[in-house]
């Protein structure tokens, strides 16, 4: 049995449960519970504000935890990070006034500048030999500079559309981040064969994501060039038809050029194409 620690609520959490499904796991969800078990998966779950995920997880109160990569970066605990989500995308940039000139990083020095990250904030002015004036802020950092507490603000940015209805401007980009999944430095080897089975499910989730099952019968005299539109994942499945000369050809496929690929095939004399969802690949 694992024990994951998951956002309570908020941004990650309903992509987390989510993703969990998406591997078989299902889990009971309910408001008031902070911990719950599943019932196909040796797995707990353990609900947690995304501030607490890395210091649960270091403290080994869970043996593992999703969180955004921002959280693990800020909170500089004895986790690692052993699978990238690609859910909760986002980076943290710094933002000036939208009026503001512009010249560089220098513009920087001695400013005042509102975050709820100081620790990746300093370390990155550290090491670009820029000396600001840190300020560390709980909520509503964007409003920051309206309300003269700081002339400029360090914040998570996804669409930027907060920044331009604070007035603000992005002029660089620090850190992309996303969902991870951390595990504490030492695991038992009994789980740690759990944490990898549940990573090969992430994996074949994540696979099939975007892709489509096509199969579709093809004159024998056209297969080469049927393959060479179709590499598929190794190379295209081909099963033999009752009626002579023809062939019945199955193939993976992106779920971007789908159509252009059943265009190309029907130039080719394809016939009776069918196109699948595709659920999990596993190699
Ligand atoms: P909690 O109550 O758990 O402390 P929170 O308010 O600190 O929640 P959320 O706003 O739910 O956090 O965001 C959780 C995570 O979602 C962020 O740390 C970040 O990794 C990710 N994220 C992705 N896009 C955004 C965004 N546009 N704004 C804020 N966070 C985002
Ligand atoms: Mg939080």
């Amino acid at each position: 049995m694992i024990r994951l620690a998951i956002q309570a609520k908020g941004r990650l959490n309903e992509e987390s449960v989510e993703m969990l499904a998406e591997a078989g796991i299902s889990v009971e969800q309910s408001k008031r519970k902070l911990l719950s078990r599943s019932e196909d998966f040796p797995l707990e779950i353990l609900y947690l504000r995304d501030d607490d995920i890395p210091q649960a997880v270091s403290m080994g109160v869970a043996d593992i935890g999703i969180v955004g990569l921002n959280e693990v970066l800020e909170n500089e605990l004895e986790v690692e990070v052993i699978h990238k989500l690609g859910f909760g995308k986002c980076r943290l940039s710094l933002a000036i006034p939208k009026g503001d000139e512009y010249t560089g990083l220098e513009y920087f020095n001695s400013k005042r500048i509102a975050t709820s990250y100081p620790v990746i904030l300093k370390r990155y002015f550290e090491q670009k030999g820029i000396v600001p004036e840190i300020h560390k802020i709980a909520g509503s950092v964007e409003i920051a500079p309206t309300v003269g507490m700081a002339d400029a603000i360090f914040d998570i940015v996804s669409t930027g559309g907060t920044l331009i209805s604070n007035g603000l401007r992005e002029v660089e980009r620090v850190i992309s981040s996303e969902a991870v999944l951390i595990s504490g430095k030492a695991l038992e080897e009994d789980k740690l064969l759990i944490v990898r089975q549940l990573i090969s499910r992430f994996e074949a989730v994540e696979r099939s994501k975007g892709k489509k099952y096509m199969l579709m019968n093809i004159p024998e005299n056209r297969l080469k060039e049927a393959t060479s539109i179709l590499p598929g994942v190794k190379s295209p499945t081909v099963l033999p038809l009752a009626q002579s000369g023809w062939c019945s050809l199955h193939a993976v496929v992106s779920e971007n050029d789908l159509w252009s690929k059943i265009e190309q095939l029907k130039l080719i004399g394809a016939e009776d194409i069918l196109v699948l969802s595709l659920e999990k690949m596993i190699p």
